[in-house]
């Protein structure tokens, strides 16, 4: 039995949709089914506005775009995330300024926030890790205090939430993705959530190339022409068509997901009690959606040790991020300080395999050659400084 990491999963009617969307005839953006999507997700978790993307990626740049970032700005954010958080703002010329991670958490530590606060400081970027909410509160707080823009990555949280509001709808702006990797997908594709009403009309331009064609085929004005910097970040029918038969099943595949990260947790906790790794730390603030199952492992060669006996015995585990503040285009950028609760999830933290399809015969293998890997090897607990 080979356990692959991922594996995309169709709910049913993507291809009728997609048909569907042909049949229609209207094929490029914000027709029909993108409108569907649209209104899934205000009516689902309350969002005011929101636009689809072409991707996560797309709808932080576009977040870059609205918060005004311009040369010289200075924007707080993870370093242990994904590369597109950062991008998006060296894109407009930002000056990042990474925040370490929470010793027993990947979320970036709140309490360190406001020391790196200075007169540039415009925006700060969370990033919910796995779908666990970082201390909102606390964020938005610091951010009414100093006049700054939130922007939640929340590519990974669709259907998670913080207390008792959708993650993505917290910050000033909230990004989502659709990658195949993520719990809704379709393919590539993303969303932007605009929380406050300030930004509403110029999403819209931005999203239409810096037209107002939205509010033209609403017949608010006559003709339409360039307002504004904009890009092409809208999503084609197709792409809304297939994302809409997903959500339509949201609620399925996010239950399906939290049964399978509940058996991870169940099952691996003995051997978590006997020291051999951690498991994930739920800050009791966060209502996750089992996007990731994740374990921190003790240091990087009992990672690497557990991978490879594990792809022996043909299951495929993952890690990542390689800390931004390290990567070869962002070294020589960065002002020094030391992010060793980064480097510790960059060197520890392992992914299982997670997807809707994972059967309950696949788990058990997977735990049983975990458990097989520490208490049939002999392997001896490592001292953790
Ligand atoms: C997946 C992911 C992205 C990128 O999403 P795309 O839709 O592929 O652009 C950005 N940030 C985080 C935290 C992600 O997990």
């Amino acid at each position: 039995m080979n356990i692959p990491f991922n594996k995309p999963y169709l709910s049913g009617k993507e291809l009728y949709y997609i048909a569907r969307a042909v049949g229609v005839g209207h094929i490029s953006g914000n027709g029909y089914f993108t409108k569907q999507c649209h209104r899934f997700f205000r009516e689902q978790y309350a969002f005011k506005k929101v636009l689809l993307t072409n991707s996560c990626t797309a709808a932080l740049e576009m977040s870059a775009l609205l918060a005004n970032i311009t040369v010289g700005d200075e924007v707080i954010m993870p370093s242990y995330t994904f590369v597109s958080t950062a991008n998006a703002f060296v894109l407009r010329g930002a000056k990042i300024v990474f925040a370490d991670s929470m010793a027993m958490h990947p979320n970036m530590n709140v309490a360190r926030i406001e020391a790196l606060i200075t007169p540039k400081t415009k925006a700060i970027v969370v990033m919910h890790y796995a779908g666990m909410a970082c201390d909102m509160d606390a964020i938005m707080e610091l951010a009414a205090q100093y006049n700054l823009v939130v922007i939640e990555d929340a590519a990974q949280c669709v259907g998670a939430k913080y207390k008792d509001k959708a993650l993505g709808g917290i910050g000033h702006l909230g990004t989502f993705s659709f990658h195949e990797t993520k719990n809704i997908m379709a393919g590539e594709g993303g969303l932007l959530a605009i929380n406050r009403q300030e930004f509403e009309k110029r999403a819209e331009i931005i999203w239409e190339k810096g037209t107002n064609r939205a509010a033209f085929f609403r017949g608010e004005v006559d003709k339409y022409g360039w307002m504004d910097l904009g890009s092409s970040y809208l999503p084609s029918e197709l792409t809304a068509a297939f994302l809409y038969a997903q959500l339509e099943n949201s609620t399925d595949i996010n239950e399906q997901r939290q049964k399978i990260w509940n058996n991870y947790f169940t099952q691996l906790q003995p051997l978590a009690q006997q020291g051999f790794f951690d498991l994930p730390q739920v800050p009791k603030y966060a209502a996750h959606n089992a996007h990731i199952f994740y374990l921190v492992c003790k240091n990087l060669a009992q990672r690497s040790a557990l991978i490879n006996y594990l792809k022996s015995k043909k299951i495929h585990t993952v890690f990542h991020y390689l800390p931004l503040h390290q990567s070869p285009f962002f070294a020589n950028k960065h002002d020094g300080r030391n992010l060793p609760n980064s480097q510790k999830f960059a060197d520890c933290l392992l992914r299982l395999p997670f997807f809707y399809e994972l059967t309950e015969a696949m788990q058990a293998k997977i735990i049983g050659e975990i458990r097989a890997f520490f208490l049939m090897t002999n392997y001896q607990v490592p001292n953790s400084k």
